[in-house]
């Protein structure tokens, strides 16, 4: 099974380009925003308490995430493979899919990092906010938080995966076709 993650800053473009490779590679996408999103809508426990720290601008923690990701994994016997997307997001995170990934005799397969700079990432999430309207988009002091957070927890994973080889950076810049075709000869590389 390959398990393949798709990493990178908020607004970086996973959820957008994440879409076509599933697709192309035949995958499962796992979005631990938008299961917590869906958890948000659907009003239960997990979402009130999600929301709240997703509105901050803060991580929920980590046992909640895994919790979903585990999950998904188990009802999914049969695929061809993951997209994780939005996962892992701190060390502990990483250190604890590999160890779940271990107990199945799998591992990670690659990393597709996309990379943008702190100023896109607040012009994309501008963009953003007016059409899909999401509350932690809307908000500059929770703009900032998220990258304020991205750097401090989610940055570290980057030398994480290069230390295991399995890190791979693309410059998510220019159009979403452009980057769409540099993500898909990396992948060609992968698969
Ligand atoms: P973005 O990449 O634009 O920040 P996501 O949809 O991936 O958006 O995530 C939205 C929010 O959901 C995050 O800011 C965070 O609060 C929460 N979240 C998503 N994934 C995780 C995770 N793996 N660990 C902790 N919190 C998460």
């Amino acid at each position: 099974m390959k398990y393949f993650i798709i990493f990178g800053p908020p607004g970086a473009g996973k959820g957008t380009q994440a879409a076509p490779m599933v697709q192309k590679y035949n995958l499962k996408h796992i979005s631990t925003g938008e299961l917590l999103r869906s958890q948000i809508a659907a009003g239960t426990e997990l979402g009130k308490q999600a929301k709240a720290l997703i509105d901050a601008g803060e991580l929920v923690p980590d046992v909640v995430v895994e919790g979903m990701i585990s999950n998904t994994f188990a009802a999914n016997p049969d695929v061809n493979g993951f997209l994780l997307d939005g996962f892992p997001r701190t060390l502990q995170q990483a250190i604890d899919l590999d160890e779940m990934l271990e107990s199945r005799d799998e591992s990670v397969t690659g990393v597709i990092s996309l990379m943008i700079s702190d100023e896109t990432i607040k012009e994309r999430i501008a963009g953003r906010a007016a059409i899909e309207g999401r509350a932690d988009d809307a908000n500059e002091e929770t703009i900032n938080n998220r990258i304020r957070t991205y750097h401090a927890k989610t940055e570290p994973l980057i030398e994480y995966y290069k230390y295991q080889g399995k890190y791979h950076e693309i410059q998510s810049v220019g159009t979403i076709e452009q980057v769409r075709e540099k993500v898909f000869k990396l992948m060609d590389t992968l698969v």
